[in-house]
């Protein structure tokens, strides 16, 4: 019993510390990101803020061929965001969902390297680009 009310508090911590920091974050530090993402960041942030609650509209259901009064039952839309912890994650497990459709069902290893900073650059990549190419034909 605990445990599960420990889960709720967890679940419900960044949607708190945003609803608490974002706008004094945003006030001190909106000039650092560039004016054509301003919106897009707060519209973003504000939306992840609003999950679960009526103000990003909802669904009633309610069953008409119960007795009496059934107490209808509203579901809150989602803000469809990735940056939404809950919306995010629900993205990523469709993405890899949908990516394992793609690819071969054999036995196969996921890489990643990374590259450092220095490196980044058009002719680094047009060269791995070729060596790539190369190495598959
Ligand atoms: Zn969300």
């Amino acid at each position: 019993m605990r445990r599960i009310v420990m889960s709720k508090q967890k679940s419900g911590l960044i949607k708190r510390i945003l609803k608490d920091h974002f706008d004094g974050f945003w006030k001190l530090n909106a000039y650092r990101f560039p004016k054509s993402y301003q919106a897009d960041i707060k519209e973003t942030v504000e939306k992840a803020i609003r999950f679960g609650t009526t103000d990003l509209g909802c669904s009633r259901y309610e069953c008409l061929g119960c007795e009496g009064t059934p107490k209808p039952v509203f579901v809150c839309f989602t803000c469809k965001s990735r940056f939404c912890h809950k919306c995010g994650k629900k993205y990523t497990d469709d993405w890899s969902d949908s990516q394992q459709e793609k690819i071969f069902d054999v036995p196969h290893r996921h890489m990643v390297f990374t590259i450092p900073k220095e490196y980044h650059n058009r002719i680094f990549y047009q060269t791995l680009l070729q060596i790539n190419y190369q190495s598959l034909v």
